[in-house]
């Protein structure tokens, strides 16, 4: 399936000068959001993943049915303040500040094997801080899975020694 026109291009959002990749139109379609689904889970099966974890919003989006088509757990990655437990806390530059993401420290035991996914994979920041998240709590990041990859921003530059997947790239 041509998952690339399920992908609404929506220009100057949220700024000017962005050229905003907007996924609702893939996951609003049954067939697509499924048929993506599944085969994200057919690549993920036999790598001996034992989590699935992804950054919200949009990594939860894709995280979730992905963890259930493998039948394993999810992880969710939050920004600061909204877990509940006691967490592994990591703060990353963004273009312009600071950023903070959040794992709960006892969401998976140490050593287990753990696939990210988020929808897209721009400069690299909030992925390889979610990587090192993970990592600090004790897993081991075996695949980083994107649905899109803005190739001209480098972002796999920041993902050095992972196993990174995307299903869609735009220069
Ligand atoms: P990065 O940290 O620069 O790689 O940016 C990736 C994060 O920003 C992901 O969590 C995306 O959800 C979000 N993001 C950046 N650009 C876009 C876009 O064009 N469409 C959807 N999400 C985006």
């Amino acid at each position: 399936m041509n998952f690339r026109d399920k992908i609404a291009i929506i220009e100057g959002f949220p700024k000017e000068g962005i050229s905003f990749k907007d996924i609702t139109p893939l996951i609003g379609d049954g067939e697509a959001f499924k048929t993506l689904i599944d085969e994200m889970a057919a690549k993920l099966r036999g790598q001996g993943v034992d989590y699935i974890a992804g950054p919200e919003a949009r990594g939860f989006i894709f995280g979730v049915p992905l963890a259930y088509a493998l039948g394993v757990g999810f992880i969710p990655i939050r920004k600061k303040g909204k877990l509940p437990q006691e967490t592994v806390t990591i703060t990353y530059d963004l273009e312009y500040g600071q950023d903070t993401l959040e794992v709960h420290k006892n969401a998976f035991p140490k050593g287990a094997r753990v696939a990210l996914v988020d929808d897209l994979l721009a400069t690299g920041g909030t992925i390889s801080a979610c990587a090192k998240l993970i990592e600090l709590a004790g897993g081991e990041v075996v695949s980083v899975d994107f649905i899109i990859e803005l190739t001209e921003l480098h972002g796999r530059d920041k993902l050095d020694g992972y196993k990174v997947e995307s299903l869609i790239t735009y220069d």
